[in-house]
């Protein structure tokens, strides 16, 4: 397994909540390193281009605007099979679906409202990491 890097957002329904803390406590707990972070009020334009390879799917236009619905935190987690490992963490889409003790099944509101993105693949996670952060912004 190879050291990884990989693009983590803490959506509106866990700022409002105050999760973010506990959110990172379960990410940390599990070996991954935060080595960059933000708190960032998201553009309906910052959050279409984040979300481009959606725009065909039926949900992009509620997703891009739930997505500036309140403040997010973004964030970059480094560690051992960092993308794949996020993704195990977070739990499915659906928080109904999602395992139990991952981050979705026990904060998640819904299947838009699922308190965390994690990138899907190494591409993703490249083009996400570089979406919000420069190379010296990334303190490992
Ligand atoms: P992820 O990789 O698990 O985040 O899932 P996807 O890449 O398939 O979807 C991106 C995000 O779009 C999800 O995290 C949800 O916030 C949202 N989403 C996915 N499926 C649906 C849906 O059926 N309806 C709505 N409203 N949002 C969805």
């Amino acid at each position: 397994m190879a050291e990884e890097r990989t693009l983590s957002i803490l959506k509106p329904d866990a700022t409002r909540r105050g999760l973010t803390g506990t959110i990172n406590a379960q990410f940390e707990e599990a070996g991954l390193r935060i080595i960059a972070q933000k708190r960032l009020r998201l553009t309906l334009k910052q959050a279409q281009g984040f979300y481009a390879v959606h725009a065909e799917r039926a949900f992009y236009d509620d997703l891009c605007a739930y997505m500036t619905s309140g403040p997010v935190v973004v964030q970059v987690l480094e560690g051992e099979d960092a993308i794949a490992k996020n993704r195990e963490i977070m739990g499915a889409t659906n928080p109904k679906n999602a395992a139990e003790g991952t981050i979705r099944a026990k904060h998640g509101e819904s299947v838009e409202a699922n308190s965390v993105h994690g990138s899907d693949a190494p591409e993703t996670a490249a083009f996400e990491i570089a979406y919000f952060f420069s190379a010296i912004e990334l303190v490992g």
